[in-house]
């Protein structure tokens, strides 16, 4: 009970700190989703949050996703499910079904496997292009080098419509290249959505254009395993 009323007041905190980020770097705060980020977290401590009003949510397991989710949104209405972690083209047709915005399209066969289940299942997520900005071999994301050619294979051989690009950047590095780098990218390829910014950098990347914050522990409180 007490951790649910402050995780509520932390996500009044995180909302206020996104629109004075906003405000301060000359940017409309209603170009801004939350995105608030409960993996780990059983429903029981997601609903006191669902209950202040947020929507937006991400999860990074597939499997824990259909295990908490389709209750939690028969009983709130509205509730849109971001996909941030890595995901196997095998769970492409569960990913698909349950979610909203896939921010992890980052190969060629995942890509293939989306366009699959999207006509089958006659639903389309939004798709967003992971970038590896770090170039960090234990990441997922195609590197920068890569990132055009990528999604104009997801565009052209794919049929896919992409959003958007998301990364993460290295923990030991200062976030802003990365942020900078991923706004380069999307500008020359024609894309609007930039999913960045996480607990300890979102204001960064609202100033280098963010349009989604990834916001999980400054929100929920720490988790127990990433
Ligand atoms: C866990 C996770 C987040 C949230 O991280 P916090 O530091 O808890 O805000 C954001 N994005 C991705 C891809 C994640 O895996």
């Amino acid at each position: 009970m007490r951790d649910s009323v402050e995780s509520v007041a932390r996500l009044h905190e995180v909302r206020a700190e996104i629109t004075r980020a906003a405000r301060d770097f000359g940017r409309d705060p209603a170009g801004i989703t939350l995105v608030a980020v409960s993996k780990t977290f059983p429903a029981e401590a997601i609903e006191p949050v669902l209950e202040a009003g947020q929507r937006a949510f991400g999860e990074n397991y597939v499997k824990e996703a259909k295990e908490k989710w389709p209750r939690l949104s028969e009983r709130y209405p509205g509730v849109e499910l971001h996909m941030i972690g890595p995901l196997q083209s095998n769970k492409a047709r569960d990913a698909v079904r349950l979610f909203d915005a896939i921010h992890t399209v980052d190969r060629d066969s995942l890509a293939a496997a989306l366009a699959k289940e999207i006509a089958r299942e006659g639903r389309a997520p939004r798709l967003l292009v992971q970038v590896n900005t770090g170039e960090e071999p234990q990441k997922g994301g195609v590197m920068p080098a890569e990132a055009d050619a990528f999604i104009a294979a997801c565009r052209e051989k794919h049929g896919l419509t992409i959003q958007g690009l998301m990364c993460i950047p290295p923990a030991e590095e200062p976030p802003s290249p990365h942020f900078a780098l991923l706004a380069k990218i999307a500008r020359r390829n024609g894309l609007n959505a930039l999913s960045m910014g996480m607990s300890a950098d979102f204001e960064a990347a609202i100033q280098l254009g963010a349009t989604h914050v990834r916001v999980g522990s400054a929100i929920f409180g720490a988790r127990e395993q990433a």
